[in-house]
């Protein structure tokens, strides 16, 4: 059966997050904590505090870890209405990359590793960051790992660097993403290790200057320098990081898709006021063809992308990976995300590039979005490769 009508415990949590996000957090979005390299820790606090209050606190994490427990399609109404703010997910602790890392610990870590790590971070005590890219090294092509894990002991020492690294700044630990050396009968590959951030190795080199600025702790270059890991620290197995890549990958890519559209839906609601109220050669500026129909392409970009959203997250709900289908969702909708917001952009002429509207962010935001998570072009590769095989 197919069904495009939420039930009405969705529709009533998507009516409550809406206003605890207009009503509560919007104002934030004008408060100097919120900087160009992201909201400052002490803002992300303070906002995390409101979204306790309200009961809305990381929605995505299982009630055993304290959270709502969503499920994915409830996920996608819950996040899109989150996402009218770029504060929304920072409040309610679902913002890139701690929402990925924490669905990763869950499904991957081993019970030791979920109390040390998965329980405070869940509960907001501290941040995370995801450690994969690599100037010049793994990127669109993660197999292209030039940092490198060698045995010490049972220990592993980790030596790299890695850049746009989200969050680096202020996170509790990292994931890291590197190439374990095989040694005698120990396994090597790509594997993923978990580190604490102020362990000895860890150097935060350079803060990037980004044209996005939603992420707590801005992107960081940073270097690994011999850098311990005790073996109980592995994340799963030695040489299965792929897999677990897979496992992080297919969901959060959705989840950036669900906030965004919140974000496009917000810009469409900015733009749609103006074109009512400004009026240009005798009439509103919505009623020229040229605006109408740009508002009109926005109404359909955004509705197709909530389906497409819902329809990738019912297959997730049904037990499938949904690398494919996540895949096409995330080129389709970060490409039409970003085109709704320029439209917004135009539709608000000289206002539409100043910072006295949110719109001038959401569309830096959407542009950034379409390189991470896999850039659309890989994507596209990715997606014929696979119905070329048949
Ligand atoms: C705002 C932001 C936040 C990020 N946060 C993190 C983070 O927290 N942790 C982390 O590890 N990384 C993060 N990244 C990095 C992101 O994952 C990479 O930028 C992305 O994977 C692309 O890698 P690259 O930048 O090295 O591009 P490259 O690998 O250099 O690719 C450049 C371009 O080549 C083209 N290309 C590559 N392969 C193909 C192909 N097969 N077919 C056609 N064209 C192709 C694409 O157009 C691509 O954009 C972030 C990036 C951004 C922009």
């Amino acid at each position: 059966m197919i069904s495009f009508e939420p039930t009405p415990e969705q529709d009533a949590l998507r009516q409550r997050i809406e206003r605890f996000v207009m009503e509560q957090i919007v104002p934030y979005e004008k408060d100097p904590r919120n900087t160009s390299h992201g909201p400052t820790e002490e803002l992300r606090i303070e906002l995390n505090a409101l979204a306790r209050d309200a009961g809305l606190f990381a929605p995505h994490v299982p009630q055993k870890w304290g959270g709502l427990g969503l499920d994915h399609v409830s996920m996608a109404i819950a996040f899109e209405a989150c996402g009218l703010s770029p504060l929304g997910p920072i409040a309610m602790h679902c913002a890139a990359p701690d929402e990925g890392n924490m669905n990763l610990l869950d499904k991957v870590a081993t019970e030791a590793q979920k109390q040390r790590w998965l329980k405070p971070f869940a509960a907001g005590e501290f941040r995370s960051c995801f450690s994969m890219t690599e100037p010049w090294g793994a990127g669109a092509d993660p197999s292209e790992l030039r940092t490198k894990a060698r045995y010490d002991g049972e220990d592993l020492l980790v030596s790299g660097v890695k850049w746009l690294i989200t969050g680096a700044q202020g996170a509790g630990f990292t994931i890291i993403f590197c190439d374990v050396q095989a040694e005698g009968d120990k396994p090597g590959g790509p594997t993923m290790l978990i580190s604490d951030m102020d362990a000895d190795g860890i150097t935060l080199t350079r803060q990037l200057d980004t044209l996005d600025s939603s992420f707590t702790g801005g992107h960081w270059e940073v270097t690994f320098d011999n850098l311990r890991i005790p073996a109980e620290n592995v994340l799963g197995e030695v040489g299965q990081g792929f897999r677990y890549v897979q496992v992080r990958l297919a969901p959060a890519r959705l989840t950036h898709c669900m906030r965004w559209l919140g974000g496009a839906m917000r810009a469409q609601g900015i733009a749609l006021d103006y074109a009512r109220k400004r009026e240009a050669f005798g009439k509103p500026i919505g009623r020229h063809g040229e605006i109408g129909a740009m508002l009109a392409e926005n109404e359909m970009e955004l509705q197709q992308s909530r389906l497409m959203i819902w329809w990738a997250c019912a297959l997730l709900d049904k037990g499938e990976q949904g690398r494919h289908e996540s895949s096409m969702v995330k080129t389709a909708v970060s490409e039409a995300l970003f085109r709704v917001a320029d439209r917004c952009v135009q539709i608000l002429g000289g206002m539409g590039v100043t910072g006295d509207t949110v719109v001038e962010q959401i569309f830096r935001e959407t542009r950034a979005f379409r390189i991470y998570d896999g850039p659309s072009e890989v994507h596209k590769w990715a997606i014929s490769r696979r119905i070329m095989k048949g």
